[in-house]
C-alpha cells in the first residue's frame, strides 16, 4: 500500500512533535515517522531547567502533552524506523505499512549520547551502564558510581545521581571543566561527589554486572575504583546515517541548513538536534520547528 501526504516528519523528539503539530494546524497532512519512543532525548529529563520549555517540567509529560495534541489533530504516526528513502521532486519513504510518499520533508531525527568505545561498554550496558541518571539513578541507591564528561550533561547528571549514591566518582579528561559554573560550584560543593581531573577511563570490568571502572590518572597510574554504575555523557552524535549522502553534512556529521532551516534538497529541512548550528534546548527545538514548517509551507503553496 501506497499512502500521499503533504509533509513527512522523521523523527519524534520535541523537534518532530513540533513541526509535526505546526503542519497540521497549517492544514497540511502529515506523516510523522518515531523509530523508538515519542519523545527523544528529552525523555531522559525528569526536571526540565526552569524557563527553559513552558507547561510540563519533565520531559515525559511534555512529550505525551504534545502527542496528545497530535492525535487530536490527526497526524499520521508510523511507529518505525525511516530507512529506504528517496528524495527527488517528492519524497518517498518506504516503511513495513508500505510507501509513504509526500512533496516535503522535515528531518528531525536528532541526536543521540556518543559511547566511549572502550572494553567492557557494550557488554555492560543495561547491566550497569546506563546514560539516564534521572531513571537508573534509584537502582544505584545507596551504591557507588562513575561518571564520565565535563559539560552541563555530566555536572548535572553527576548532581541527579549524587542524590541516591552513597559516592559519585565524577571523571573528566582535561584539567577544568566546560559546562556552567554554577554547576561546577555544586558538583565541587558536595562532599558525595570525587573529582578526577586530567583521568581517562581505561576499562569496564565485572561479571554478570559491571564492578569495577578502571582509570588512568594524570600520574600515569592506574586505579581501579569498585563501581555498580557507569554513566558517560561525552557529547552527542547526530542520527544521520539513513539519510542519503546528497545531503550535505559539516564536519561533525550534523545537517547543513540555511537561515530557512532548508539543507541543500530543496525540499528538505532539518530542525532540531540533528541539524548544524543548533543551538541546544527545548525552546529551540520549537522554534525551529515553527521556521521549518512556515518555509515548507511557502515552498508547497509556490509549487501547488
Ligand atoms: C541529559 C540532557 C538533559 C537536557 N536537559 C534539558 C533541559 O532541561 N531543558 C532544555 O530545554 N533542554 C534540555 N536538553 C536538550 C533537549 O533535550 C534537546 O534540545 C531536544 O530534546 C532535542 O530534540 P530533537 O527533537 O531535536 O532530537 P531528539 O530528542 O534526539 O529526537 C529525535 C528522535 O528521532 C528519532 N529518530 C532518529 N532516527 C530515526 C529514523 N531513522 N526513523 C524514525 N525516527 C528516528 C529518535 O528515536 C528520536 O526519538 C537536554 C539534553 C540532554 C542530553
Amino acid at each position: 500500500m501506497s499512502t500521499q501526504h503533504d509533509i513527512i516528519v522523521i523523527g519524534a523528539g520535541i523537534a518532530g512533535l513540533c513541526a509535526a503539530r505546526e503542519a497540521a494546524r497549517q492544514g497540511l497532512k502529515v506523516c510523522l515517522f518515531e523509530q523508538l519512543m515519542f519523545g527523544g532525548l528529552v525523555l531522559n529529563v525528569n526536571h526540565l531547567a526552569p524557563g527553559l520549555a513552558s507547561g510540563p517540567t519533565s520531559g515525559a509529560d511534555l512529550a505525551a502533552d504534545l502527542m496528545s495534541q497530535l492525535s487530536d489533530l490527526g497526524v499520521h504516526t508510523v511507529y518505525d524506523a525511516a530507512s529506504a528513502l528517496e528524495i527527488g521532486p517528492t519524497v518517498r519513504v518506504e516503511c513495513g505499512e508500505g510507501a509513504q510518499h509526500a512533496r516535503a520533508l522535515i528531518v528531525a531525527s536528532g541526536a543521540q549520547l556518543r559511547t566511549l568505545g572502550i572494553a567492557g561498554e557494550a557488554e555492560f550496558a543495561g547491566r550497569g551502564v546506563s546514560q539516564c541518571a534521572d531513571c537508573d539513578g534509584p537502582m544505584f541507591s545507596g551504591k557507588t558510581v562513575v561518571v564520565v564528561g565535563g559539560g552541563d550533561s555530566a555536572l548535572q547528571e553527576a548532581l541527579v545521581l549524587a542524590q541516591f549514591c552513597a559516592q559519585v566518582h565524577l571523571v573528566h579528561r582535561a584539567a577544568s571543566f566546560s559546562g556552567r559554573q554554577k554547576f561546577i560550584d555544586e558538583v565541587t560543593a558536595d562532599a558525595r561527589i570525587v573529582l578526577h581531573m586530567s583521568t581517562q577511563v581505561e576499562v569496564l570490568k565485572g561479571d554478570e554486572t559491571l564492578q569495577a571502572v578502571v582509570l588512568r590518572g594524570p600520574d600515569g597510574q592506574a586505579r581501579e575504583i569498585a563501581s555498580m554504575g557507569f554513566f558517560a555523557y561525552v557529547g552527542l552524535e547526530p542520527c544521520t546515517s539513513f539519510l542519503p549522502a546528497r545531503l550535505a553534512r559539516d564536519a561533525g556529521g550534523y545537517l547543513l541548513v540555511d537561515a530557512n532551516l532548508q539543507t541543500s534538497a530543496a525540499n528538505v529541512f532539518a530542525v532540531g538536534a540533528v541539524r548544524s548550528g543548533f543551538a541546544g534546548e527545548l525552546s529551540h527545538a520549537e522554534a525551529d520547528a515553527a521556521l521549518a514548517v512556515a518555509c515548507a509551507v511557502r515552498l508547497l503553496r509556490s509549487t501547488a
